[in-house]
């Protein structure tokens, strides 16, 4: 009885002198309107977790700064990262009061001093400020957010560092997720997945054990193209393919999601975060986008993780690991979904798929090629210069001249992208009598 009143009586301490510190903090950031030096004490005392946000300025990026916002003081905001949108980077930085900011486009740097005024905040520059930042000793976090595969010397430095990686950039792991893996497992750092599905899967496998998992099922909204034929395909437009149904991203990533490039990503994303054979990982359309994905257990239960569309939940998840929260994601109303529907995916219209589990049995620097040609065919796409089919097509151009070796070196993987990005340009720029991409 005497504990018990000792207990509460120091954890009503405890609390009290965290708000009054939390109520002090606030206060001083009122005055001062930015960082001081009882900041980092106060910092030191909440032992506030440091993220570093690789890609801030995109969508994923723009999403987790709210999530950060939301979540209070003991995350704190201690470098962000853009590649030319230097004027959101510095909106950024007067906001959340990051100690470095990088612009990987050189070309902004100037840009990025002049918009910063004279903001007290370390400037890094070029693709080496990324991996500077990654590997920051006080950072703890690195939430990947940029696109492509741009992202992957970060994201390994941050594995070998041994930090807690919050993963949404998907193309890393598809080019080099076996070395990504086993380079966090070896430093002592941790993978979170960020992908709505992968975290999905993430979480409805802490239901049973590994041994215990028979396979996953990756549900895929089916975007803007659900539904048509291979002829229907053929005369889209970008517009059409900017369109999608449900998620609102960035341009990249809503292209793969038209072609289900980005389901076929997502076997390969599956396959090394989760130590999965590819056989035992499946595809399902799921239009709605609320069943997030699911994991079928040996005794033939099935446990699925549900939400709304919303990529806050997902970002919130990989950061405050293990606990949960309460945050700013949307709530789910199933009465006011009424219907959820499944259906099997067509592997003849998007050649994609079959084509990710091909290339996940080839290994070596297969995924590689597929990962860079899709990259380089998209960009073109956008950029106006090729039609949608055509992305498929160079891919399946770039596989096909691909000289398949067993495994390889990260230099060889880096080789291969090379490679894949070239091929693509010089299929696309060739003279326009030979222009027509078969
Ligand atoms: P966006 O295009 O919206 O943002 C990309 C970010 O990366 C921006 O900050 C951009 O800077 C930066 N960036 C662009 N090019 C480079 C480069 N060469 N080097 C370094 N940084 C660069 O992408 P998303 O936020 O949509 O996607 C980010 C990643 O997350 C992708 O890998 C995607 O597959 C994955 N993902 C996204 C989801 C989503 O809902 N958006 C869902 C699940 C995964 P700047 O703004 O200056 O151009
Ligand atoms: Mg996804």
């Amino acid at each position: 009885m005497f504990l018990c009143i000792v207990f509460e009586q120091a954890s009503i301490l405890v609390l009290t002198v965290w708000w009054c510190l939390s109520y002090y903090r606030c206060l001083l950031e009122t005055i001062n309107g930015s960082i001081t030096e009882n900041d980092k004490l106060l910092e030191l005392i909440f032992v506030a977790k440091q993220i570093a946000i690789l890609g801030s300025t995109g969508s994923i990026g723009r999403n987790a700064l709210r999530v950060i916002d939301a979540l209070g003081p003991e995350y704190q905001v201690f470098a962000l990262s853009a590649h030319s949108n230097v004027e959101l980077l510095a909106e950024q930085a007067r906001r959340h009061k990051p100690r470095f900011v990088a612009v990987t486009n050189s070309e902004y740097i100037a840009q990025l001093r002049e918009f910063l005024g004279g903001l007290d905040v370390e400037i890094l520059a070029g693709p080496e400020g990324l991996t500077e930042i990654a590997e920051l000793e006080e950072v703890d976090i690195v939430l990947t957010a940029v696109v492509g595969a741009a992202g992957l010397p970060a994201v390994l430095a941050a594995a070998k560092c041994g930090k807690q990686l919050a993963i949404a950039n998907k193309e890393p792991l598809v080019v080099a997720g076996q070395l990504l893996v086993s380079e966090a497992k070896k430093n002592g750092g941790t993978i979170l997945p960020v992908d709505s599905e992968h975290s999905a899967i993430f979480q409805a496998m802490q239901s049973g054990t590994r041994e215990e998992v028979n396979k996953i099922i990756l549900t895929a909204s089916g975007g803007p193209f659900r539904g048509a034929t291979v002829e229907d395909i053929r005369n889209v437009t970008l517009e059409q393919a900017l369109a999608h149904p449900v998620w609102n991203m960035g341009p990249k990533i809503t292209v793969d999601s038209a072609t289900m490039m980005n389901k076929a990503f997502e076997i390969i994303e599956a396959r090394w975060l989760f130590d999965m054979p590819v056989d035992k990982i499946e595809v399902l359309i799921h239009p709605e986008s609320i069943v997030h994905s699911l994991v079928e257990f040996v005794d033939g239960s099935v446990i699925a993780q549900l939400g709304e569309p919303d990529m806050c939940l997902p970002i919130q998840y990989a950061l405050t690991y293990p606990q949960r929260v309460a945050g700013i994601s949307r709530r789910l109303r199933l009465e006011q979904i009424g219907n959820l529907t499944f259906e099997k995916p067509d592997f003849q219209t998007f050649r994609s798929l079959p084509l990710a589990y091909e290339v996940a049995r080839t290994d070596g620097a297969a995924a590689a090629v597929f990962n860079a040609a899709n990259e380089a065919a998209v960009e073109e796409f956008l950029a106006g210069g090729i039609e949608f089919v055509n992305i498929i097509e160079l891919i399946e151009h770039c596989l096909d001249k691909h000289n398949v070796i067993t495994s390889a070196s990260l230099e060889e993987l880096f080789e291969a992208d090379a490679w894949a990005r070239e091929e693509v340009r010089i299929k696309v720029h060739r003279s326009p009598t030979e222009k027509q991409v078969s």
